[in-house]
């Protein structure tokens, strides 16, 4: 099969890329590795009437520290990262995980960028929250006291407590019952994750994919510590000043920001709504 007619463009700067994007709405497409989406439009499982090519932008291909983050150009080829002496000396998660995926060929064109974007529940790097999460609670309670403290910048300590209960330490002082209808409510709440992503076109929503995939990982995340050692180990603890935010884990980002694409979904799906209704 041969795909629709698009209109094909290859912005020369990242500006060019976003005026294009922004004027084309909808019908606009974001063309980096082209893994996915060539196949997708072949075999007419999706169509657009404009492709921008972000391949030939300079500058969106990198693997850098700054400012203690690690970050990765959205054009960077999953080989890089498989080839990058800095994924391999201090990110080993990333190191051993992105050889699994495919083979050389796709991973010569397929970009983090492509993978992340593309929200394919079945891909690996939403499964990295799960291993992330996990890894960071056990590097914390290998290295630190029951509630040791230790600052790492003006508005952020590292502290090791264990929560019985939910988020903000909900119903952590019930006695015990509360182990089980947690991990109830996690079981619960992941069939019905896997249930709607099931449900979900192969295209099209993948925002919603990627918010559902965050939070299912999340929850398997704590609900893996609270079946095994009965509490969920939090440690990222902000404050301003005096005041401080309830501590928190790599899961809770997951499910957090998970929760927050399903609202921003809702709301953008509800305004379409009315505006094709009206
Ligand atoms: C045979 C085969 C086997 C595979 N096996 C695995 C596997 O085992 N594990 C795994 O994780 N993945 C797997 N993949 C997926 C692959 O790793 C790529 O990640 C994937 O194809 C998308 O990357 P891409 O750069 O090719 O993106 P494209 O195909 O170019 O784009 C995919 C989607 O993401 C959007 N997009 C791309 N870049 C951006 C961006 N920078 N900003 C916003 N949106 C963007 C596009 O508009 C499109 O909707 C496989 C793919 C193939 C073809």
């Amino acid at each position: 099969m041969i795909p629709a007619a698009f209109d094909y463009h290859r912005p020369g700067t990242l500006d060019e890329a976003v005026k294009l994007l922004s004027s084309y709405g909808d019908q606009g497409k974001v063309l980096s590795g082209g893994m996915s989406l060539l196949p997708m439009l072949k075999i007419r499982l999706a169509s657009f009437a404009h492709l921008v090519d972000i391949g030939r932008i300079p500058g969106l291909d990198y693997i850098k520290e700054e400012g203690g983050f690690l970050r990765i150009g959205a054009m960077t080829r999953q080989a890089a990262l498989e080839r990058s002496d800095l994924i391999r000396s201090k990110y080993p998660i990333l190191a051993d995980a992105v050889p699994l995926i495919a083979d050389p060929l796709v991973r010569n064109r397929g970009t983090i960028g492509g993978n992340v974007a593309n929200g394919d529940p079945a891909n690996d790097e939403p499964a990295i929250v799960i291993a992330l999460d996990q890894f960071t609670k056990w590097a914390v309670a290998g290295r630190f006291q029951l509630y040791e403290i230790r600052p790492v910048g003006p508005f952020l300590d590292i502290t090791r407590l264990h929560n019985e209960g939910a988020a903000f330490g909900l119903l952590a002082e019930a006695g015990g019952w509360q182990r089980w209808f947690f991990l109830a409510l996690a079981g619960a709440i992941g069939l019905a994750i896997l249930g709607w992503l099931r449900t979900l076109p192969a295209r099209g929503q993948e925002w919603l994919a990627i918010g559902l995939a965050l939070i299912l990982g999340g929850a398997i995340g704590n609900a893996w510590d609270r079946f095994i050692d009965g509490h969920v180990v939090d440690y990222l603890h902000f404050h301003w000043g005096e005041h401080f935010f309830p501590a928190f884990n790599v899961a809770d980002i997951g499910i957090t920001t998970g929760a927050i694409m399903l609202v921003i979904d809702a709301l953008i799906s509800h305004r379409r709504g009315k505006a094709a209704a009206g």
